[in-house]
């Protein structure tokens, strides 16, 4: 029966199963264990214990079109039978690579080239660190190989990733980072320390420390600077205004290149089809994974700028191939996978929903916390909200961490069947539904955040 088979299940769980991201120890005393989930449909997901939960974090922020799309999987099922797999090496390929590949080129910025395939965010970010020390070492400048990165930046978790990576978290223990990671401060306004500075005041300064370090480190060290369009793990921080503007220059005047870590924000989530668009970024190298096949399948890239591809291929004429490349690059079911999943985003206007839906839920959430005693910010873009609290809301001071204020809001809420994510660093309650979200479902998020937020005192 149902009951004996959880039990089971929950045996076997801490017995056998180390899991990503959580206090193992406490999982193993089956003090920290999460739901088993069952299955899921639209914004929705279901758990072995029967209930329903309105999830408004999309897994982790990847299932953009919604759960129990037919046409995915359906697409990934006819690829399975017909070729599960083929490497993509020495120039194979399959349908499903070289039709996702002309559909990701055709959806990105104008300047962009190739696009390289791999199965995660950090891997793709792995991928581009090398492209990035290929590309200078073809260049002959050997000594350009550091990469700046920003505090509270999400790039992955592994060794480089982990590195370029601005949370301690990732950090500690682990011996990171590795030495030619170099971090600069986060954009994050409402955290700046003098209260009377604009947003276009507070962007010139970050521009000005990230002159400062090339200067103390000299421009002819430095190879790329690595950011999201918005921070998003980090605590969802779209840029103050004018930061992107103050940026883009100094990384140009020391020819520095610009990777555009667009795994969240690739394909959608702002309301635009990728953050630099949106944002006025031209970025040399932009990393997506999650959006690209909804998390259906693995499958993640590296889309190249024309700049780079010349580069790359003077590289292979004058060294032979490229010796780069992962058994599952270009996964067949993973490329079905996005194929049928940018199909849906179009069809169905997905994109557009995210960003009048979008817009509709940081509004409401805007209108419900604005003026809360314990609610210092409300700010989101497109399909992508946080709402921080803090202690004073006057001298934007924080909780003391111990609280854990935000988890407590987060579990209340999840006791009322919305899933939202207590962010990392600081009490930051994230949004960030599927596309096709309703406004029906923007009131039910809402309003029971504010009956949990109640709840929690
Ligand atoms: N880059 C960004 C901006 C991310 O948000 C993430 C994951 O959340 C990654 C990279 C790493 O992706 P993955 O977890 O697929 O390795």
């Amino acid at each position: 029966d149902d009951i004996g088979r959880n039990d089971q299940l929950a045996q076997w769980d801490r017995d056998y199963f180390m899991h990503p991201s959580t206090h193992l120890a406490q999982h193993a005393r089956g003090e920290a264990m999460g739901r088993v989930i069952r299955g899921a449909s639209g914004v929705h997901i279901e758990d072995r214990n029967g209930n329903r939960l309105l999830d408004a974090f999309a897994g982790l922020y990847c299932v953009n079109v919604g759960y129990g799309r037919p046409e995915i999987a359906e697409a990934i099922a006819k690829q399975a039978k017909e070729l599960a797999y083929y490497h993509a090496y020495v120039g194979h390929g399959t349908e499903a690579a070289i039709t996702l590949s002309k559909m990701v080129l055709e959806r990105a910025p104008d300047h962009m080239s190739k696009v390289y395939f791999g199965l995660s965010g950090s891997d793709a970010n792995e991928t581009n660190i090398k492209l990035v020390w290929y590309y200078n070492n073809i260049l002959g400048r050997p000594e350009k190989k550091k990469i700046i990165s920003r505090w509270r930046g999400y790039h992955g978790s592994g060794l480089m990733t982990g590195s370029l990576t601005g949370l301690p978290l990732f950090h500690d223990k682990f011996d990171l980072p590795l030495s030619p990671i170099l971090h600069t401060s986060a954009p994050y306004y409402y955290h700046r320390d003098d209260p009377d500075q604009s947003e276009e005041e507070f962007s010139a300064q970050c521009a000005a420390e990230l002159e400062e370090l090339i200067a103390r480190e000299g421009a002819d060290t430095i190879a790329a600077f690595w950011a999201e369009p918005m921070l998003g793990t980090g605590g969802i921080v779209p840029p103050p205004k004018g930061y992107w503007e103050a940026i883009q220059p100094v990384l140009e005047k020391h020819d520095i290149l610009l990777v555009a870590d667009e795994v969240v924000t690739g394909f959608g989530r702002l309301g635009t089809m990728f953050g630099s668009e949106h944002y006025g970024m031209g970025p040399d190298l932009i990393t997506i994974a999650k959006g690209l096949t909804s998390a259906y399948a693995p499958l993640s890239g590296s889309i190249v700028s024309d700049k780079m591809w010349k580069v790359l291929e003077r590289g292979t004429d004058e060294n032979g191939p490229i010796g780069h490349g992962w058994t599952y690059s270009a996964h067949p079911v993973g490329a079905a996978a996005g194929v049928a999943n940018l199909q849906l985003l179009d069809d169905l206007k997905l994109i557009d929903n995210a960003g009048t839906v979008g817009a509709y839920l940081n509004q409401r959430l805007s209108e419900t916390f604005a003026d809360h005693p314990h609610v210092g910010e409300v700010r989101g873009e497109g399909m992508i909200a946080a709402v921080e609290f803090v202690e004073d809301r006057d001298r934007r001071k924080a909780f003391d961490p111990a609280k854990k204020t935000c988890a407590k809001i987060a579990t209340e809420l999840l006791s009322q069947g919305v899933i939202a994510r207590a962010m990392p660093g600081g009490d930051i309650l994230g949004f960030a539904p599927p596309f096709c979200l309703t406004r029906e479902n923007v009131d039910e998020i809402v309003d029971k955040t504010a009956k949990a937020v109640r709840a929690a005192g």
